[in-house]
């Protein structure tokens, strides 16, 4: 039985402990049972506080940004309430935020009104993927609540501060996930992303912090709670959304820092046909490189552990891959889906994605020559870093991660096809 490593990991949360209870059972996500789960429970309390205080309590729990780049949230409120916006947007697209809008939409209500008052924003525009068509509705549902309760709108919640709410779907674009490209959406454009600096905070438009969902529970719970879960730099709870080959595919709230190995033998049922089993694993979301077996054994799911990896926390999306995996083609599919979502505005990016899916294509079947291999890691450091937004590295990590991980494979195959078409292996050569 798999031993989990006592250093950081105190043994998994409670219920207790959790800040999105009802995503786990069924219950009512709207006014009633948001009220009986604690929901706008003393808000009043909260905002009559004071902006600063509430920016010094997020800042002192630790708590980082969920949506990749894991940015201090509380140093990026500032950076907005210093901004001259009054209007903010949030950004709300993936698997894991799904269960939040369908289970627990009050709790996104509640923490855009404290985050947007610790902003000075006078409105917040809550952005769903258009793919989230009945979850964008439940959380218009929430909202309409809320208004009807007197908990936004003019003298929210009893404490003299005017503030709205508005929701907003996206036309089913990846790259509207992007701060500016959402920003370009909201204004009835193309949603492209743009050229930074402009900063979009301190340009004084819009902003996206994607922890606004956690915030109203750590004001009221406090920020040494929020702080005690996972290790230093890597601070509280997180919601994992786990898929691919795992007997019972979940999303779950957990610490911080919890082993990637616990995180799957606890709330999944272990990898389908056993740990034996298991190829690899894409720890956050389809952009970074996947992590081989023996890394999985012991590594930690935080910024810090990943990074020191080679790898990434990101979207906390963990995908699990078994030995029956084309590995290659996996990630050729990921490949066509980041250059079908380029949006087209970088020659890195536009052409690039396409050079990777001709090489890997070619590569699946074994159809390349061996220097290919390096030219396809050439090409993925030609995109890395030259594009304007990161769809470009996102589209770059996964091949470099194929090609560090799993170039033997890539080699045989190769092989493979030279043996079976020596003709053709000439020519390739030539
Ligand atoms: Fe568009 Fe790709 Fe450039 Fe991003 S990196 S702006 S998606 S072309």
């Amino acid at each position: 039985r798999w031993v989990p490593q006592p250093k950081y990991y105190h043994g998994g949360l409670k219920d207790q402990d959790r800040i999105f209870t009802n995503v786990y059972r069924d219950g009512d996500p709207y006014i009633q049972g948001a009220l009986k789960r604690g929901d706008w429970h003393r808000t009043k309390d909260i905002l009559t506080m004071g902006q600063d205080w509430i920016i010094d309590e997020i800042k002192k729990s630790g708590l980082r940004g969920r949506g990749g780049a894991g940015f201090p949230s509380g140093l990026k409120y500032l950076i907005h309430a210093k901004s001259q916006s009054r209007w903010k947007a949030f950004l709300f697209g993936t698997c894991k935020d799904r269960e939040i809008l369908r289970h627990d939409p009050h709790k996104l209500v509640e923490g855009a009104l404290c985050v947007g008052f610790a902003m000075r924003a006078r409105a917040a525009y809550i952005y769903c993927r258009g793919e989230f068509w009945v979850e964008a509705n439940a959380l218009q549902q929430a909202v309409d609540e809320a208004y009807k309760k007197g908990f936004l709108g003019k003298n929210a919640c009893g404490s003299g501060y005017d503030f709205d709410v508005y929701v907003h779907s996206g036309a089913g674009a990846y790259i509207c996930g992007e701060e500016t490209g959402l920003i370009e959406s909201l204004e009835g454009k193309p949603g492209k992303p743009r050229l930074k600096p402009p900063f979009p905070a301190n340009a004084g438009l819009w902003g996206c912090p994607t922890t606004f969902q956690f915030v109203a529970t750590i004001l009221r719970r406090g920020a040494n709670w929020f702080a005690s879960f996972g290790r230093p730099n890597n601070r509280g709870t997180k919601l994992f959304c786990i898929s691919g080959h795992v007997n019972n595919p979940c999303t779950v709230e957990e610490e911080m820092s919890i082993p990637l190995k616990e995180l799957i033998e606890r709330h999944c049922g272990g990898v389908r046909g056993g740990w034996d089993n298991l190829k690899c694993i894409i720890p956050g979301g389809s952009s970074v490189p996947m992590l081989p077996k023996e890394t999985c054994e012991t590594v930690l799911m935080d910024f810090d552990a990943l990074r020191d990896v080679r790898s990434g926390l990101g979207t906390a999306a963990v995908i699990v891959i078994d030995k029956s995996t084309d590995i290659i083609d996996a990630i050729l599919r990921l490949s066509k889906f980041y250059k079908h979502e380029s949006c087209g505005q970088c020659t890195p990016c536009r052409e690039g994605t396409s050079w990777l899916v001709d090489l890997l294509e070619r590569m699946k079947v074994g159809n390349a020559d061996f220097a290919e291999i390096d030219q396809l890691e050439e090409l993925t450091y030609q995109i890395e870093g030259h594009t304007i937004c990161a769809l470009g590295d996102a589209a770059a990590w996964p091949v470099q991660g194929l090609i560090r991980t799993y170039r033997e494979e890539i080699e045989e195959r190769i092989e493979d096809y030279h043996a079976k078409h020596p003709v053709k292996a000439r020519q390739l050569r030539s």
